[in-house]
C-alpha cells in the first residue's frame, strides 16, 4: 500500500476537463516531483488531493484511507499540508502570527513553541524576522515563511506548488537545499515545479504531466536523462 494513491482521477472546472484518469503514487519518505508546462494540472492535482477541487471520477487514498471526497478542512487534520502557489501568507499580520495560524487548533502553548523552533532550525530568517509583518519581507522569506507556517501543523505529507517561483537563482538554491533536508528529517513531499531540472535533481521520482494526462514518470534521474523530456523542459 502507498502513502499515497491517486487512481483514475479526473477532474473539471465547468465544462473544461483539467485531469485526465491520473494514477499517481508517493511511498512514505519520498521527494516525488510532478513537473509539465503551463496549463498542465499540477496545481489541480494538488488541490484534489487536498480537497480544494472535487474529483469526479476516481479516488485519492492516503494512509490507507479514502479521502476522495474529503473537504480541504479535513485533510488538513489528516495530516496534508498544502502550500499553494504565491506563497499566500497574510501581509498585515507578523511573521509569528502567521505561523500561529499555521497551528490554529492546537491549545498546548508549549507545543506551539517546539514546533515554532522546529521551524527555525530550518528557516533561521524567519526567526530573525519575527515580528516584522509578512508582507514586509523579501519573495524567498515569504516563500520561507509559507512552508514554515505548513510545518506548524505538523504534517504528514507536505504538498508544495512552485515553491520556487519567481525567486533568484541563490534562493531557489536555499529553497531546493531545505526541501532535501525536511526530507532526510523523514518528511514526504509531493512538489510541483515550472524548474524541471531542479526538481528531478532533488526527487526520488518525477511524474511529467501534458494536457491533464501522465506523459512520463519514472526516478528523477531516469527522467533527467531521457533526451524527450530534457528537449522538452529543460531547453
Ligand atoms: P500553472 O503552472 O500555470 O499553474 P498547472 O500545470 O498547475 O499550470 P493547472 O493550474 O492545474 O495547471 O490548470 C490545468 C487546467 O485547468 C488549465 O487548462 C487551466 O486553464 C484550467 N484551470 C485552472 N484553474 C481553473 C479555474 N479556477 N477555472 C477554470 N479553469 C481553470
Amino acid at each position: 500500500m502507498s502513502y499515497l494513491e491517486l487512481k483514475q482521477v479526473t477532474a473539471f472546472y465547468g465544462a473544461i476537463q483539467a485531469l485526465k484518469q491520473i494514477d499517481l503514487t508517493v511511498e512514505e519518505g519520498e521527494i516525488v516531483t510532478l513537473i509539465g508546462s503551463n496549463g498542465a494540472g499540477k496545481s489541480t492535482t494538488l488541490k484534489t488531493i487536498s480537497g480544494l477541487v472535487p474529483v469526479k471520477e476516481g479516488s485519492v487514498i492516503y494512509k490507507g484511507q479514502d479521502i476522495t471526497s474529503r473537504k480541504a478542512h479535513q485533510t488538513t487534520k489528516l495530516g496534508v499540508a498544502h502550500v499553494p502557489e504565491g506563497r499566500r501568507i497574510f501581509p498585515k499580520l507578523t511573521v509569528k502570527e502567521n505561523l500561529q495560524i499555521g497551528a490554529f487548533g492546537v491549545k498546548d502553548k508549549k507545543l506551539i513553541e517546539e514546533r515554532m523552533e522546529k521551524v527555525f532550525s530550518y528557516f533561521p530568517r524567519v526567526k530573525e524576522r519575527l515580528h516584522q509583518l509578512g508582507g514586509t519581507m523579501s519573495g524567498g522569506e515569504q516563500q520561507m515563511l509559507a512552508i514554515g507556517r505548513a510545518l506548524m501543523m505538523d504534517p504528514d505529507l507536505l504538498m508544495l506548488d512552485e515553491p520556487s517561483m519567481g525567486l533568484a537563482p541563490i534562493i531557489v538554491e536555499q529553497i531546493f537545499h531545505i526541501i532535501k533536508e525536511l526530507n532526510d528529517d523523514g518528511m514526504t513531499i509531493l512538489l510541483v515545479e515550472q524548474n524541471a531540472f531542479q526538481a528531478l535533481k532533488v526527487a526520488h521520482r518525477g511524474y511529467v504531466l501534458q494536457t491533464g494526462s501522465i506523459w512520463r514518470s519514472g526516478k528523477g534521474q531516469t527522467l533527467l536523462a531521457d533526451p524527450t523530456i530534457t528537449e522538452a523542459y529543460l531547453a
